[in-house]
């Protein structure tokens, strides 16, 4: 399957037309998206005729832009106009936005063309797609296991090659996770970096949009168009947007990185030392972690430091504190956030005999059991007498998160961690809340703080599934995670590609 990077080359030059590339896509998720279910809505009628008007612009002479008659998949908590966004909710279904959340805007005004909107986890809560009200979306690796999520739907989808690109959204790693468990590259950029205008907010302070791609060119080609200060957004940075692509090919030389000890204390340096090593939290580590993955990561790190990086270990302390600080804060966003679906205004209405009932038996309706349990949590968190001890004081780990990481910044330009704590897991696996909660102990740090992360497939794991490394680096430092990112990919062994017929080595094309 070819990159964005080549399908946009060949439509700007006229050696493809973008409605044959959009029919081999379609041809595609006509095939297998019967078994995947990564789309809740395959958009083809408007799409072949965004295709059409790309080609019109070459026929004429005019360069439709960076992302020409690319393809791309928007996750279905992303405002699209006239065009279904449900959040894989009963409580939006069939509800259409007025108006493009500024991402879909600007992937659009460079020429890529939506495909489809992806499934989710219900309002993007969870780690497996299996929380969707519209069914679970299947990992192409392995049809009985999740892709991941919340942005499972999204991660598919690029995997089995239904498009080179898609969008999602990363809360507490719901792009980096997924894109770990579906052997594809993932970026959580800086808060700020993206504009949040049109995405449906979960946890406000924590959300961020981000793309979904096969390789780190494709992935940095998307971040580049969708970076950059919007009016529209009041938490959007006025930074300028780098030249994402000048920084694939700088190499690792001089860069330091840091393994953050508290993800990797299962690996083979515990091990060798006989328990932790030298500068770990007195044994402090996150549990839970799979010892391939963590191997994985070490053998990562191997890797940069044989470019020319200098590789170190580093503590970061209060990442072991991240899950529980998130599960008090991200719920009390959402509870408030929530409160909007009502009956009055979006979506879903069920009549009651006053107002009060209608709003009661519309949320009892609308809302599947994960959402309602994180609105009871956060209500809990946020009620008088409970704020300062639940709340509070997770807000102040959140300032000892970004403190810590200022300190371990301070020494070293990234951080390398697993993305995930274990390859992709079966269906029902992790049902319990606390087992799925944990999906996300290594990529909650990074929302906590507000700094850019990624994942970039490193090798398998357990039953030759593929195993994320995340790459972590401060605030509005994409570009050195790029670097790195890019020297990483280098390395890495290819991957076989998902075993679906005729998308089979789409991701194998890295070597
Ligand atoms: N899995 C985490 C949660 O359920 C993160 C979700 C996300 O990033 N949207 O809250």
């Amino acid at each position: 399957m070819s990159t964005a990077l080549a399908i946009a080359a060949d439509i700007r030059s006229g050696a493809r037309r973008a409605a044959d590339v959009l029919d081999d896509f379609l041809g595609r998720i006509e095939t297998h998206d019967g078994d995947v279910h990564a789309f809740n809505t395959v958009t083809a009628e408007q799409a072949r005729a965004a295709a059409a008007a790309i080609d019109a612009l070459v026929d004429e002479g005019r360069d439709p832009g960076p992302l020409a008659g690319v393809p791309v998949a928007f996750k279905d908590n992303l405002c699209t106009r006239g065009v279904a966004t449900t959040c894989s909710s009963r409580m939006l279904e069939g509800w259409q936005p007025p108006y493009d959340a500024t991402v879909v805007q600007a992937m659009t005004a460079a020429g890529a063309v939506m495909i489809g909107k992806t499934n989710l986890d219900e309002f993007a809560m969870g780690s497996s797609t299996e929380h969707s009200a519209f069914g679970p979306t299947r990992n192409p690796y392995d049809l009985g296991r999740v892709p991941g999520g919340s942005s499972g739907g999204s991660a598919a989808a690029v995997a089995a090659g239904f498009a080179p690109l898609a969008l999602g959204s990363d809360t507490g790693g719901s792009i980096r996770q997924p894109a770990s468990l579906c052997g594809i590259v993932g970026i959580k950029p800086t808060y700020g970096r993206v504009s949040r205008y049109g995405l449906v907010a979960f946890a406000s302070s924590f959300d961020q949009i981000g793309p979904f791609a096969t390789d780190v060119a494709d992935a940095a080609l998307a971040l580049g168009v969708i970076s950059g200060h919007d009016p529209a957004d009041s938490t959007s940075i006025p930074a300028a947007v780098p030249d994402f692509a000048a920084a694939l090919g700088r190499g690792v030389d001089g860069l330091r990185v840091g393994v953050v000890s508290e993800m990797t204390g299962s690996g083979r340096n515990r091990a060798a030392n006989g328990g932790s090593p030298p500068g770990d939290a007195a044994g402090d580590v996150l549990d839970g972690i799979d010892a391939d993955v963590t191997e994985r990561v070490l053998e990562a790190a191997d890797a940069l430091a044989d470019a020319g990086a200098t590789v170190g270990r580093v503590s970061v302390p209060a990442v072991t504190y991240g899950l529980t600080a998130y599960y008090l804060i991200a719920p009390a966003e959402a509870s408030s956030n929530l409160a909007r679906y009502d009956g009055t205004r979006y979506g879903l209405r069920v009549d009651g005999a006053d107002v009060e009932e209608m709003n009661r038996l519309t949320r009892r309706a609308g809302f599947g059991d994960e959402v309602k349990a994180r609105i009871m949590l956060g209500t809990f968190a946020l009620s008088a007498g409970y704020y300062d001890a639940y709340y509070g004081k997770a807000q102040r780990v959140r300032m000892l998160t970004r403190r810590d990481f200022d300190a371990a910044y301070a020494d070293f330009d990234v951080l390398l961690s697993p993305t995930s704590p274990c390859v992709a897991f079966r269906f029902g696996e992790r049902a319990d809340p606390m087992t799925m909660y944990r999906c996300d102990t290594c990529t909650i740090p990074s929302n906590l703080s507000g700094d850019p992360a990624m994942s970039v497939p490193f090798g398998t794991g357990a039953d030759d599934l593929p195993v994320g490394v995340q790459v972590m680096a401060p605030a509005l430092g994409e570009e050195t995670m790029l670097t790195v990112a890019a020297a990483l990919e280098r390395a890495a062994p290819p991957l076989p590609g998902p075993p679906l017929a005729g998308v089979a080595g789409s991701t194998g094309a890295r070597t």
